[in-house]
């Protein structure tokens, strides 16, 4: 216990450090672990919670990831697309329930008519959504994978300013074995730097208790994340999916891998003071508390999904996806129950940037 308070208390971890920290699974020390995390959380940011409305636009793929649900060959998932008045009705619903900011979320496509059609989104959504309340409109942030400069420029422009884009793992041989040799690590790290290079503010994350992936491999990601210097980390499990390559593969128990998925958020969050870090759905997936757990261990983000209910369960990336039938009056209620189970607080209104990209 005496060599864990010294890690806990430390200011620089070794990589050897990190993978014994990510590690602990005994429950005092991993409880000592997220204490910490949540101590920093709170000393940094205060109790406030930044929320973002995700909204799922479309399940079209051309890439074929081996894990996800989605992907291109998966020839029994319905494929849906919002139209661009549809995403707007979701999106202005979200600034009208106080969630400053909005998750644009699709499957990947690179056409032009997609680059359009997202570019005239992001326009209307800034435009229409300004009030006394909101006077810049909601904050954006785009989820829509690996593009080229000019397009990630392009929506920039149009007045997105977030983009999340996980890593999946900063462990190139990991990432290959859960992607098509067409999908390479060095691109992804390329698109990375393009998006940090023209300002927008960036995140990235991984998929955690992959196939092979070792407690160092997870430390390695965290100082991925550092290295990048991103703002923001979305990261959950891997949750097997059926009708997927890799469908039979997990070997963690769920107790395990929740356990493996909130150290990752409590370590990350004593490495990354400033940073925002989302407790994400696929937590949730795991366990009906998943979301206040990642909260308790050092998240300080929550995207409750507003999607279109209609369409909801088709943007299946894995089984057992929360929420599918829940109407979005009564997920802002549950959320704002939640929050004040935590002694957390939403922060309604706001864009909600990190503390890091405040500071650039
Ligand atoms: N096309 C976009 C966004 C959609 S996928 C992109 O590639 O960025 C968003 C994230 O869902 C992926 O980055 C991946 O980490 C996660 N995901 C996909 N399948 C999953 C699974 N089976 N279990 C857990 N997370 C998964």
């Amino acid at each position: 216990m005496d060599h864990l308070n010294e890690l806990l208390a430390s200011r620089s971890h070794s990589r050897s450090d990190i993978a014994f920290l990510l590690g602990l699974s005994c429950p005092d020390a991993a409880l000592s672990l997220e204490s910490a995390a949540l101590k920093s959380t709170l000393a940094r940011m205060g109790p406030g919670v930044s929320t973002r409305g995700l909204i799922e636009f479309s399940n079209l793929c051309t890439c074929n990831c081996l894990y996800c649900g989605i992907r291109r060959a998966n020839q029994g998932v319905q494929r849906y697309w919002l139209d661009e008045d549809e995403v707007l009705e979701n999106a202005l619903w979200c600034a009208e329930a106080g969630y400053g900011s909005v998750v644009l979320q699709a499957g990947e496509r690179r056409d032009p008519a997609f680059i359009d059609y997202l570019t005239r989104c992001v326009t209307r959504i800034r435009k229409e959504s300004v009030s006394a309340t909101l006077p810049q409109g909601l904050g954006i942030t785009l989820s829509v994978g690996e593009q080229s400069p000019e397009t990630y420029q392009r929506w920039f422009d149009a007045g997105a300013h977030r983009y999340l884009l996980r890593i999946e793992s900063a462990n190139p041989r990991l990432f290959s074995a859960i992607h098509p040799p067409e999908q390479q690590w060095s691109r992804r790290v390329r698109c990375l730097e393009s998006l940090k290079a023209i300002g927008w503010q960036l995140g990235t994350g991984v998929l955690i208790g992959l196939p092979g992936q070792t407690l160092d491999d997870l430390a390695g990601d965290i100082l991925f994340f550092r290295e990048l210097d991103c703002d923001m980390i979305g990261m959950g499990p891997w949750l097997a999916t059926p009708d997927t390559p890799m469908q039979g593969q997990d070997r963690l128990s769920r107790a395990e891998l929740l356990r493996r998925a909130l150290n990752m958020i409590a370590v990350t969050r004593l490495l990354l003071p400033d940073v925002n870090i989302a407790s994400t759905t696929a937590l949730e997936a795991l366990s009906p508390r998943g979301r206040e757990l990642g909260l308790r261990a050092g998240a300080n983000v929550i995207m409750p999904n507003v999607t279109s209910p209609r369409v909801r369960a088709l943007y299946q990336l894995y089984p057992d996806k929360p929420g599918l039938n829940q109407d979005r009056g009564e997920s802002r209620a549950s959320l704002e129950a939640l929050l004040a189970s935590c002694g957390r607080e939403p922060r309604w209104n706001q864009w909600g940037d990190s503390l890091h990209a405040r500071r650039h």
